[in-house]
């Protein structure tokens, strides 16, 4: 650590790896898959009584509602955990937001629920590394930078959808993220320590189609066969694929028995712009084929969805971040690299807000979303120090 300041070196004195790992097995003991209310409220209060060590007003908010298309094409609302917000310094001149998710991908009856180590580093458990790992480790870094006389003002947002898209919290981080001078969010980092820089867009889309059903054998030609509709829109979504946008039909729902013409099919596709200028031509021409698709069968589609996820480009401003942070990294003896990547995250909201964002502050680790799914113990510490020193230099750096 021979690029750090005196002041620097008492900052990251107090992190020590044992607390921080300690909240980890806690926090991952706990099923928090997106659909597990009861366990999200849990994780929520377990996670209210560890962040009421920061100073700040600590609250939970009630999740936005969501509407979800369900297989007879019908709309209800599907319920969402709470999301928790602690504001500490309001007041201050330069604040930033730090983010995290208490959701993971893992539902309640899913055979993935506890831990084992694979070696004396490696923790295989569910939601370690994405990201219960990275919330602790986020609260340890902020602990150590407390101490530390601080003047940066912080809201720490901690979503319970991510995992399926942050349709419940989407308004909140775009409130929060609001005046901020950074953001740093806590997805995980690749083993080697491979940090995330852009991101592509993602919006899922749900388009019903109702047609007319008929005999198939008596009057076929009065009825308006929607699963033939919804193939067709399938082929012309498919076609649009290109570099820099891909498009993926998933899933026809609907039909009727085979003596029917079917008069209803939903079509529920996914779409990754790279660019917004990709993101609308893709959406202008989704309205182009439903309305040819409508006018070729004679039926009505309704169309459910949007990009969600606006794509994640890098601004000056983020490069100034990431100069930053790839700085502190290389001060701490923690040499980072970077690199493109299909996935999104809330990262992708908050850049579309015009605030820098470093979205894989969290542990390192892998197998994200999969029964294999690891963290590297030894990152929780080395990460809660970087934490600490980012947000100790953000207090004197311009950014933009
Ligand atoms: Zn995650």
């Amino acid at each position: 650590m021979t690029g750090l300041a005196g002041a620097e070196r008492d900052l990251l004195a107090p992190v020590e790896r044992a607390p921080i790992l300690a909240h980890t097995l806690d926090w991952a003991a706990i099923n928090s898959g997106t659909a597990n209310v009861e366990g999200l409220a849990a994780m929520a209060a377990r996670l209210a009584d560890a962040f009421a060590a920061l100073p700040g007003d600590l609250r939970l908010v009630d999740p936005a509602p969501v509407e979800k298309v369900d297989g007879q094409g019908q709309t209800r609302e599907i319920v969402h955990g709470r999301h928790l917000v602690l504001s500490v310094r309001p007041e201050a001149e330069r604040r930033v937001i730090l983010t995290g998710h208490m959701d993971t991908v893992y539902p309640r009856e899913h055979p993935f629920q506890t831990c084992d180590w694979l070696d004396e580093d490696t923790l295989h458990g569910p939601g370690t590394a994405d990201m219960k790992g990275g919330l602790a480790l986020m609260l340890a870094g902020l602990g150590a930078y407390e101490r530390s006389g601080p003047k940066l003002g912080y809201d720490v947002l901690i979503n319970s959808d991510e995992e399926t898209g942050s349709l419940s919290s989407a308004a909140l981080i775009a409130e929060l993220a609001r005046g901020k001078v950074a953001a740093l969010t806590y997805e995980p980092a690749l083993p080697g320590g491979q940090m995330a820089r852009a991101r592509p867009g993602s919006g899922n889309y749900a388009v019903v189609v109702h047609g007319r059903s008929a005999h198939a054998g008596r009057n076929p030609e009065d009825g308006r066969n929607a699963v033939v509709a919804a193939s067709d829109l399938a082929l012309r979504l498919a076609a649009m694929r290109r570099p820099g946008l891909s498009v993926n039909p998933a899933k026809i729902e609907g039909g009727a028995p085979n003596n029917t013409v079917p008069d209803l099919a939903i079509l529920h596709f996914n779409m990754r712009p790279a660019t917004p200028e990709l993101a609308g031509e893709a959406q202008a021409y989704i309205e182009t084929a439903v309305a040819e698709v409508s006018a070729a069968h004679d039926v009505h589609i309704h169309i459910h969805g949007h990009v969600s996820r606006p794509p994640k480009a890098i601004s000056d401003k983020t490069e100034a971040l990431y100069g930053l942070v790839s700085k502190a990294a290389t001060d701490l003896g923690q040499p980072m690299s970077w690199k493109d990547t299909g996935g999104v995250c809330d990262g992708n909201n908050i850049a579309a807000c015009g605030v820098p964002v470093l979205d894989t502050m969290g542990a390192l680790g892998g197998s994200i979303h999969s029964p294999d799914e690891f963290l590297l113990a030894g990152s929780l510490d080395a990460r809660a120090r970087l934490t600490a020193l980012v947000m100790h230099r953000l207090e004197h750096f311009q950014i933009g």
